[in-house]
């Protein structure tokens, strides 16, 4: 059973180590503005993020698809269909953030949660074995009926992990303001990341309702700190996949 998972695990690999694709999705976009404050709106910095974004991931030899390329109206459906259909290796969406609390502040990175709850209780498990990778064979005592559902949630369960290890090079490399060294990275079921077939990271940029963070976030020479951050990452989890 551990060769069969082992075999598993290459095949899952593969594909991460060539002909790498990965879609970035501006969120928001139209008559959905997102956050706003008064000089700036949600989908237009997510927009500009993702061109500065494309043509770096693109100098570095990746391919790259956006789910919108205009500040159009795209359903959330919409943009898991493209990322899907394109048999992306990895989906990045870019967001601001806004809160209440006018003092909140700094970048987030969410990755998919799509667990029930016995999986999820099993990769928090996982999670606090830093160092060791989630327990994917164990699928099988739950799912022993099928082949397919063997297979399923073991590439769900090691697309969770892979998002996690993005996740963590996103923090790591963050060079813009940071939220704090603990909640960094969190897990939450947004519909584009819980929804997509591959690894799969929301990036909350930071907080437009921060005064000083919301000019920050409006500057070109800040935007390119936060675009060679991100891209920084992205090379540092390619290469630990393809040393895997
Ligand atoms: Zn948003």
């Amino acid at each position: 059973m551990v060769q069969f998972a082992v075999f598993l695990l290459l095949v899952f690999s593969s594909p991460l180590s060539h002909g790498y694709h990965i879609v970035i999705d501006p969120g928001h976009g139209g008559s959905d503005r997102g956050a706003t404050n008064r000089s700036t709106n949600e989908s237009e910095l997510t927009l500009k993020m993702t061109h500065k974004l494309v043509r770096g991931l693109r100098n570095k030899g990746f391919k790259v698809t956006l789910t919108r390329k205009g500040n159009q109206n795209l359903s959330l459906q919409a943009r898991v269909e493209i990322a899907n259909s394109v048999k992306a290796d990895l989906l990045v969406s870019i967001h601001a953030n806004s809160s209440v609390d006018k003092r909140a502040k700094g970048a987030e990175f969410y990755f998919q949660n799509q667990l029930d709850a016995d999986e999820e209780s099993m990769f928090l498990a996982s999670r606090e074995n830093q160092n060791s990778k989630p327990a994917l064979i164990n699928s099988d005592d739950k799912h022993s009926s099928t082949i397919d559902h063997i297979l399923g949630d073991m590439k769900r369960t090691y697309n969770i992990y892979l998002s996690s290890e993005l996740s963590k090079k996103l923090a790591l490399n963050w060079k813009g303001q940071k939220k704090s060294k603990l909640n960094l990275i969190k897990q939450a079921p947004f519909y584009v990341i819980k929804n997509s077939n591959m690894p799969s990271v929301l990036v909350e940029l930071g907080y437009l309702s921060h005064n000083f963070e919301s000019k920050k976030l409006t500057q070109s020479k800040y935007q390119n700190i936060m675009v060679s951050s991100i891209i920084k990452a992205i090379v540092d989890y390619k290469k630990q996949i393809d040393n895997n």
